[in-house]
């Protein structure tokens, strides 16, 4: 599902307020309350009594969004929102919230994660850019973890 209003701050034209703020030019407004509420949505249909969030800890640091006030404030709402979810006793559950981005990777290939199929670009393109901040921060995140990005010999 794609949402295509949600844009990077760094592409909202007239973003002064957002600038002036100092956000990451990769924040997105409100992202995740709206995935969130998304999958709350999806939840509540398919019956399901979990959402599972891949932030981790570095993400932590650069938005206010993925703090622990605002998963507890957001899983107050959901459960005030739905019946069925409050019934079912909904979580919201982050494994990765205490790695950082290298200790995701080196998790990740010590469980033999396929990360080729992953996707770190803020691009649209069929293949990753390798010059955006997602992908400076996936190549730096490899490096670091000492483990070869099976998608480096796609590089093109
Ligand atoms: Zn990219």
């Amino acid at each position: 599902m794609s949402v295509p209003e949600l844009r990077e701050a760094g592409d909202i034209t007239g973003s002064r307020e957002l600038t002036r703020r100092a956000v990451q030019p990769t924040y997105i407004p409100m992202k995740n309350a709206i995935y969130y509420s998304l999958a709350a949505a999806y939840a509540e249909e398919k019956g399901s009594d979990c959402i599972i969030g891949g932030q981790n800890g570095d993400d932590r640091r650069l938005f206010e969004d993925t703090s622990e006030e605002f998963f507890a404030s957001l899983q107050r709402t959901i459960s005030a929102s739905s019946p069925r979810l409050r019934g079912r006793g909904l979580k919201i559950i982050r494994p990765l919230k205490d790695k950082s981005k290298p200790e995701v990777v080196a998790f990740a290939a010590g469980m033999g994660v396929p990360l080729e199929l992953t996707w770190s670009c803020h691009g649209s393109g069929e293949r990753h850019c390798w010059r955006c901040d997602g992908c400076r921060g996936r190549m730096t995140a490899f490096e670091a973890a000492g483990v070869q990005d099976p998608l480096m010999s796609k590089k093109v």
